[in-house]
């Protein structure tokens, strides 16, 4: 019988700070009304509290994944149903709320982000939040994962804000199964965005493709072929399980070694590349290539050791692991008035209990969320 864990049991926290703490916090407006943030310390009471976070295993957690929304543009077959419903604006994490807990990380040693979704640049005013985060003290990194359809207009002024660098989805360069894979999208306007990102010094350029049987298994060779002279990493991703499409998603999943030896067939033994064992992509190049390729085995060749992520989905949920349910829910007490020391203590005990790995091979799925709600 397959078991998920999932909220931690952490400490309680009262709902309502008191007024005082409340003083010259900033104030928006959200579903309950106006709120008022507890108030941050400034940036050189920041800096001097920053330390290194790590898990119960010892593994430093630096990274952290922000889910800007759950709605996207496409609907890609192996992510979200085709009528998948989106939570209302004000479930999500405001701008000052996203602000607030990356501040609260970056006290944490956190200092690279990834912005991603759903698709992170359909979210109103992401260009300023992408400013915002790049000057919190201590974040040194902000990169995107995207799908690229808005890239052409937005790459340029994502890139002045800070952004460094850009994942670009893109599964087949084929235009029609391009079409069948996102349910509507088309590839030029893809292509379109990789050239904006490059322009745009948003290098070096990173491409995904999910590998989804009766999809896209024959188009790892073109999307292989790309590296041939383009400085770019091909990424191909084990397709992942989760929520209401797992069914789907693990009776289409396709290996890293059958995707490996298409490959090969085609273009000979592939050579490895240089490694960190940080990076869930393992790098290999086809011999004499510009660009490397890079493989994803999340689901048969997992990567646990060395990961040092966690996520902030949209809805303001600290998840520990991508393909578990264990979160923290640091949104509803900041909401309620929790101190910054409260929410510190909170993601910093969470990540603490960072799950070692994945259960997939014990039959244990995340089943509460599919991926665009969790950010991929
Ligand atoms: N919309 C953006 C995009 O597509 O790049 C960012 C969000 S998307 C959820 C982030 C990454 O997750 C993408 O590279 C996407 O291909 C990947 N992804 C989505 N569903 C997946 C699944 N079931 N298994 C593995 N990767 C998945
Ligand atoms: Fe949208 Fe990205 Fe999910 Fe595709 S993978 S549906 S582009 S969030």
């Amino acid at each position: 019988m397959p078991t998920t864990t999932r909220n931690l049991n952490l400490p309680e926290l009262p709902l309502v700070e008191e007024a005082a703490a409340k003083q010259n916090g900033q104030s928006h407006r959200t579903k309950y009304g106006s709120v008022t943030l507890s108030p941050m310390p400034g940036a050189d009471a920041l800096a001097a509290m920053t330390e290194p976070t790590h898990d119960s295993y010892g593994r430093r957690v630096r990274y952290l994944r922000i889910s800007l929304t759950d709605a996207c543009n496409l609907r890609c077959v192996y992510c979200m149903p085709e009528h998948m419903q989106f939570r209302p604006r004000h479930e999500l994490m405001s701008d000052e709320e996203i602000i607030y807990l990356v501040k609260v990380a970056a006290s944490l040693g956190v200092d690279k982000i990834r912005l991603t979704g759903g698709e992170p640049t359909i979210r109103p005013g992401v260009v300023d939040l992408v400013r915002r985060i790049n000057t919190v003290p201590g974040i040194k990194d902000v990169a995107m994962t995207t799908n690229a359809l808005l890239l052409d207009k937005l790459a340029q002024p994502l890139a002045h804000a800070g952004l460094n660098r850009v994942n670009i989805s893109i599964d087949t360069v084929d235009p029609e199964r391009f079409r069948r894979i996102t349910r509507w999208g088309d590839v030029d306007d893809v292509w379109r965005g990789i050239q904006a990102a490059e322009r745009a010094g948003l290098r070096p350029v990173k491409l995904n493709c999910v590998v989804t049987r009766g999809f896209n298994e024959e188009d790892v060779i073109d999307l292989a072929r790309l590296t041939l002279e383009n400085e770019w990493e091909v990424r191909f991703i084990e397709m992942m399980p989760f929520g209401e499409v797992s069914d789907f998603q693990l009776s289409n999943v396709v290996s890293f070694r059958e995707i490996r030896e298409k490959v090969e067939s085609v273009f000979g033994p592939l050579e490895e590349a240089s490694y960190d064992f940080i990076d869930p992509s393992r790098p290999f190049r086809i011999p004499g290539a510009t660009g490397t390729l890079g493989f994803i085995s999340s689901v048969t060749e997992p990567f646990c050791q060395g990961c040092g992520r966690v996520r902030l989905t949209a809805d303001g949920k600290l998840r520990l692991c991508l393909l578990r349910d264990d979160e923290v829910d640091l949104l509803t007490p900041l909401r309620a008035g929790a101190g910054f020391d409260k929410i510190r203590a909170l993601m910093q005990e969470g990540a603490f209990h960072k799950p070692w790995g994945h259960g997939l091979a014990s039959g244990v799925f995340a089943d509460d969320r599919a991926m665009n709600q969790i950010g991929g």
